[in-house]
């Protein structure tokens, strides 16, 4: 998809200029030259990023971005605003009124552009996040997730101590969450990695220092959602550019002062809290998706690809595999007798033997009410009758205590079928193989419960 990007200026040959570098670098540039046009064309075209200049003749530049930020159809579009050289004085006012950055003008082309992918980058991000956990939501299996905000961690990283107490005391009560000053070894090193921002010296151990740890801690699973902030003496230098194209979240100088260190961070901040709500509630919809609630085992719909990548490594291994359907015995008399609740706890406790009395790599699942298959990898027929029958042993030799106190002792049919990938998946199919397993649990009922059977053989 081509990104849609609204420059906003009055002078027609900045728009134009604009407009053919954007072109250029494969955009689709629409223009405004005013600010009523720009909420106008905001609404109407939903751009991906806007290219503001702050003067403007009908309003300012700021209650643009005000109405841009307060409209829900246009608040979560990044905002690029552009200031004259000689208006610092606009910068700060700019972000609080919403503004992602503030460039001065003449703007470097380079850095524009690092810029715009850089935030286009960012809210795709966000957008995927988004939408990936409102499919979750739809099909019912992710719960919006809480929205108290602990404090974070913000870690100032530099080497230098007068350089940490100069941004230390910029910051000084301006944030709610702690603030520690890291070295560069300590950054990279566990409990560093678990900062939530990095506000890291570009010239952390000489030239380039800044952008190595930057590419450092995106790298590591610890750190890579942290946020990250770059301090330079002057953010219209090459290394700007290259830092936004490296992943650096945000930029930033000394001279900008304490508020808008402040603000940058605060914001950075609170987008990194939004993703990583995002994030969990992303992982709680595909727990859910995968794991039976009441035993905590996986559920068939996540079972059978396991089951089928199980027999695919086997084959590409030449090793050997085996799968057990495993169903308890008689259990409609336990609900029968002591209540469904007592039935809940017996599948329950039978789930705990099972995953106690296996291995990390075999794959546990509830299939159905009272019915489990575990299939086991490299694997031989021997070993895997071996664990069948300490498995049917295990669940029969201690009783399962229930809710109001008694004991009762279960027992357990496990029909057994394996062979080697080859012979799985080349001599027949992985459904001939749990028809097998199946059949041989059922002769183990009609043998009279409480054992293991061997499927036979395939045809
Ligand atoms: P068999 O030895 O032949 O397997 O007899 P059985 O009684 O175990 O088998 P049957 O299929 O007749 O009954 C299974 C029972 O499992 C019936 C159903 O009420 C119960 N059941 C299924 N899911 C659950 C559940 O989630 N909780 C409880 N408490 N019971 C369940
Ligand atoms: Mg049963
Ligand atoms: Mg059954």
């Amino acid at each position: 998809m081509v990104g849609k990007i609204l420059i906003v200026d009055d002078v027609a040959t900045n728009r134009i200029v604009l407009k053919a570098r954007l072109a250029e670098a494969c955009y689709a540039p629409l223009l405004a030259k005013d600010g009523e046009s720009c909420l106008a064309a905001a609404l109407q075209n939903r751009p991906d990023l806007v290219v503001l200049d702050l003067a403007l003749p009908d309003q300012p530049g700021t209650a643009v971005i005000e109405a841009l930020r307060s409209n829900p159809r246009t608040a979560d579009i990044p905002v690029i605003a552009l200031c004259g050289p000689r208006h610092a004085a606009q910068r700060l006012p700019a972000l609080q009124a919403g503004a992602d950055d503030v460039l001065a003008k003449p703007v470097s082309e380079p850095l524009l552009m690092a810029r715009i992918r850089n935030l286009l980058r960012s809210r795709a991000m966000l957008t995927d996040l988004t939408e990936r956990g409102a499919a979750l939501r739809d099909l019912g299996l992710a719960e919006p997730a809480a929205t108290f905000d602990m404090p974070g961690t913000a870690a100032l990283v530099t080497e230098r101590r007068d350089t940490a107490l100069r941004w230390r005391k910029l910051l000084d009560r301006r944030l709610a969450d702690h603030v520690l000053v890291l070295s560069r070894a300590e950054a990279l090193a566990d409990p560093g990695a678990t900062a939530d921002a990095f506000v890291i010296d570009s010239d952390l151990g000489g030239a380039g220092g800044g952008l190595r740890l930057l590419s450092e801690l995106r790298s590591r699973s610890a750190s890579r959602h942290a946020t990250t902030l770059l301090m330079m003496p002057d953010t219209d230098l090459p290394e700007a550019a290259m830092a936004y194209d490296m992943g650096a979240n945000d930029i930033c100088t000394e001279s900008g002062g304490g508020a808008e260190l402040a603000l940058r961070l605060q914001r950075l901040l609170a987008q990194k809290r939004m993703a990583d709500r995002l994030r969990a509630s992303l992982r709680d919809g595909l727990r859910l998706a995968a794991i039976d609630p009441l035993t905590g085992l996986y559920n068939r719909r996540y079972a059978l690809p396991r089951l089928a990548a199980i027999a695919e490594r086997a084959l590409l291994r030449n090793g050997a595999f085996a799968v057990m359907v495993i169903d308890i015995d008689r259990f409609k008399s336990v609900n029968d007798r002591w209540g469904h609740a007592a039935g809940d706890s017996v599948l329950v406790a039978v789930a705990q033997r099972l995953s106690d009395n296996l291995r990390g790599s075999d794959l546990i699942a509830r299939i159905g009410g009272e019915e489990f298959l575990v299939a086991l990898p490299d694997t031989a027929m021997p070993e895997a009758r071996a664990t069948a029958e300490r498995i049917r042993a295990v669940v029969q030799n201690r009783p399962i205590p229930l809710p109001g106190g008694e004991t009762l002792h279960v027992t357990v049919s496990i029909g057994l079928a394996g062979g080697t990938g080859a012979e799985v998946l080349q001599q027949g199919s992985l459904a001939d193989l749990v028809n097998k397993a199946d059949h041989a649990l059922l002769a183990a009922k009609a043998g009279g419960r409480n054992q293991v059977m061997l499927g036979r053989s395939a045809a």
